[in-house]
């Protein structure tokens, strides 16, 4: 149906757009526009009309709204796979930092149909899920109701923050299902998948003790069905990561794997080789990862179950509570285990990150968290450090390829399973207009371990669906153009 529209809309463009006076909406001038799908590199004016881009041309463009961005990039909006962080707080950090889709793919939304129609109409850029399947499994235990539905009260009262669900969820982790539970859980997943869910999210490293069996069995269904699977492997391990490849390959399930630095630490280049393997095959297996030498979590959760030392690497002083800041101690840790306070874990070198970022078709994927002053960098800064940092300063890779790594690579990873995101990660006529324009000399993240969120800077302009959302580097208030993702089983 999209085809269709996208064959009339340019029928009609090229009839409305001879006339010299036609006016667009908007009109981006003289910005260096850069589209890694068609390789487009070069000075133009970009015009947009209905929220799509109608025109991308060398010649003057009349516009209602004309905005000089000469000396910036015009870059398709970024697309971030992987955040958890998904309320308006959150969005505004995002979207200084060039995001125009931001979407929570690792652990997936509980209640998906009532969750998209809570962010419906008042989200800043767009927004959307994979079916959480922790969730779905504790549904298919009758003896966890009550947790199911004091969460959707929540989601109905839009108060719904991600600590919620491991605290109400998190008994149900450690408990085996009987058959019938367990094929309770894959109806519970594939109805979901009907609400709209993108794909299905396996965050099986907050879940270790599941049996290899039933994890498989989510695969096997995920492989019939042809829907995405993004997993959070078992453990920070090469096995853990053979686990998932395996269960991939044998099933047919497509598989994105989640920030695959903290999964392999430093094996990394084991790692990636064995994943660019598996693509080279024929096999839809892609990976992601936040430019951070840190990953952040909860206390509570299966992370920091005896051996947590040895699994990565790290001691006490390691953990840095985002709370306050301070570091742990033996006595400070098990206190705030407690109350499943968020830690920013130091466990990585910086060479590893590096050798990621560079890495071909790895995909840049934030991990942001939910907000709090001294929440993870990541949560903010992610895209334009990889711009200002691994670009610019450090030359690790080019400014296109970065750029491809936050745009086309993740819209074309969803396409299978969400057909819209063809319409976005380009600069081309017909395209979305999510439009992400900064100046590449001084675009940098500004949020840090030590002094928290901030807004990046360097970021001028950013439209999404054709609104600015961003203008002279500030928020425009009051515009909600964020519209859902959905997947392609959406009824
Ligand atoms: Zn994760």
């Amino acid at each position: 149906m999209r085809n269709t529209f996208l064959i009339l809309f340019l029928t009609l463009s090229l009839n409305a757009f001879g006339q010299s006076t036609f006016q667009y909406d908007i009109v981006l001038e003289g910005g260096r526009v850069i589209d890694p799908e068609t390789e487009l590199d070069a000075i133009k004016n970009v015009g947009i009309i209905n929220g799509r881009i109608a025109m991308i041309s060398s010649d003057p463009l009349s516009g209602k709204e004309t905005v000089n961005v000469s000396g910036m990039v015009v870059a398709p909006g970024f697309i971030d796979l992987h955040v958890h962080g998904m309320s308006n707080v959150e969005q505004e950090y995002q979207l200084h930092d060039g995001v125009t889709t931001a979407l929570e793919l690792e652990w997936g939304i509980e209640h998906t149909g009532a969750w998209y129609a809570s962010r419906q109409g008042n989200a800043l850029i767009h927004y959307g899920a994979s079916v959480c399947w922790p969730f779905e499994r504790m549904k298919a235990l009758a003896s966890y109701q009550d947790g199911v539905d004091e969460l959707l009260d929540l989601v109905q009262e839009k108060k719904y923050a991600r600590q919620s669900f491991f605290h109400i969820a998190s008994p149900s982790f450690t408990e085996d299902l009987t058959s019938e539970e367990s094929d309770r859980t894959l109806t519970n997943i594939k109805s979901a998948l009907g609400e709209g869910a993108i794909g299905i999210g396996v965050p099986i490293g907050y879940l270790p003790d599941t049996k290899p069996a039933e994890m498989y069995s989510v695969f096997e269904l995920a492989g019939q069905i042809d829907a995405l699977i993004y997993t959070h492997n078992r453990q920070p391990s090469i096995l853990s990561l053979q686990e998932v490849i395996a269960d991939a390959t044998l099933t047919g399930a497509p598989l994105h794997i989640v920030h695959i630095n903290s999964m392999s630490l430093g094996q990394i280049d084991f790692a990636l080789n064995m994943v660019s393997a598996a693509a080279q095959k024929g096999f839809d297996i892609t990976t992601e990862l936040y430019p951070y030498t840190a990953a952040s979590t909860g206390l509570m959760t299966a992370m920091f179950n005896e051996g947590w030392q040895e699994r990565l690497g790290i001691d006490y002083g390691d953990l840095q509570l985002v709370a306050t800041g301070e570091r742990l101690t033996k006595e400070t840790f098990a206190r705030h285990r407690r109350t499943n306070q968020y830690v920013i874990m130091h466990m990585m070198q910086p060479e590893w990150i590096a050798r990621g970022i560079a890495a071909p078709g790895v995909i840049i994927g934030s991990d942001g968290m939910p907000y709090s002053k001294l929440a993870h960098p990541r949560t903010a800064g992610t895209f334009s450090r990889v711009l200002g940092k691994y670009v610019r300063e450090d030359q690790v890779l080019d400014l296109n390829t970065a750029i491809e790594k936050m745009t086309l690579l993740p819209a074309k990873r969803l396409e299978g399973i969400a057909p819209m995101m063809r319409f976005k990660g380009r600069i081309q006529v017909g395209a979305d207009a999510d439009i992400t324009v900064f100046d590449p000399n001084s675009i940098i993240d500004k949020a840090t371990f030590e002094g928290g969120l901030e807004f990046s800077e360097g970021i001028a302009y950013v439209l999404v669906n054709g609104t600015f959302v961003l203008k002279n580097g500030k928020t425009v208030s009051n515009v909600f153009p964020g519209q859902g993702v959905y997947g392609r089983f959406k009824k």
